[in-house]
C-alpha cells in the first residue's frame, strides 16, 4: 500500500514532515498533491458552521485507488454526530484531518509553527493507523491515543508504542 494526501494546507514545510513521519511509522511510499478545495458547501451544515467529516469520507471512496491509503487535510472545521468537533477521522481506506484547531490562534494565542507541525503530524500519523486497522489505545503517550482536546493531542507522541507496533506489523502482514 502506499498513502496519497490530497491538501487544502499549501504548506510544503509541513507536508514534508508530515511525509516524513508517514514513511517512518508505516514504511509506505508518500506522495502529497496540493488542491484548492477539497468539497464543496453540500457539506456544509450552516447552522453549525462545520462540515461532516462521514459524508466527505464517503464521498472520496470512489477517488482512493484499491493500493492506496488516502488522506484528506482540509483547513475547514469538522464534526460528526454526537461530537462536537472531530480532528479527523478516518474510514474504509480514506481519512481527513482538519487543521482548523491545530493553530495556537484559535485558542486565542500566539502562533507557533513548530506546534502546529508537530500537531499535524500526530492527528495524521493517528488517521492512518486507523486505515491500517489500528484502534483507540490506552497508552496517553501513544499516537493512537484518542484526543478529546488538543492538549491531549499535546502529550502523545507521534509514534505508536509496542503494543500498537507489534499490532501493526501483524495487520500488515495480513495484507
Ligand atoms: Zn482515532
Ligand atoms: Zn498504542
Amino acid at each position: 500500500m502506499r498513502i496519497r494526501i490530497l491538501s487544502e494546507l499549501h504548506d510544503s514545510g509541513a507536508l514534508e514532515k508530515v511525509a516524513e513521519a508517514l514513511r517512518e511509522i508505516y514504511g509506505e511510499e508518500v506522495k502529497v498533491e496540493f488542491v484548492d478545495k477539497l468539497f464543496d458547501e453540500k457539506f456544509l451544515n450552516s447552522s453549525r458552521g462545520q462540515h461532516n467529516a462521514w459524508l466527505i469520507v464517503q464521498n472520496y471512496k470512489h477517488v482512493r485507488a484499491d493500493d492506496e491509503y488516502l488522506l484528506l487535510i482540509t483547513l475547514e472545521d469538522l464534526y460528526a454526530a454526537g461530537l462536537n468537533y472531530i480532528f479527523g477521522l478516518a474510514w474504509q481506506g480514506v481519512a481527513i484531518v482538519s487543521t482548523h484547531r491545530l493553530t495556537q490562534e484559535f485558542y486565542g494565542l500566539k502562533p507557533d509553527r513548530e506546534l502546529f507541525i508537530e500537531r499535524l503530524v500526530k492527528e495524521a500519523v493517528h488517521e492512518i493507523g486507523h486505515l491500517h486497522g489500528l484502534t483507540h489505545c490506552p497508552d496517553k503517550r501513544c499516537v493512537m491515543a484518542f484526543s478529546n482536546w488538543i492538549g491531549d493531542t499535546d502529550y502523545k507522541s507521534y509514534r505508536l508504542c509496542s503494543r500498537c507496533e507489534r499490532k501493526l506489523k501483524l495487520l500488515k502482514s495480513k495484507t
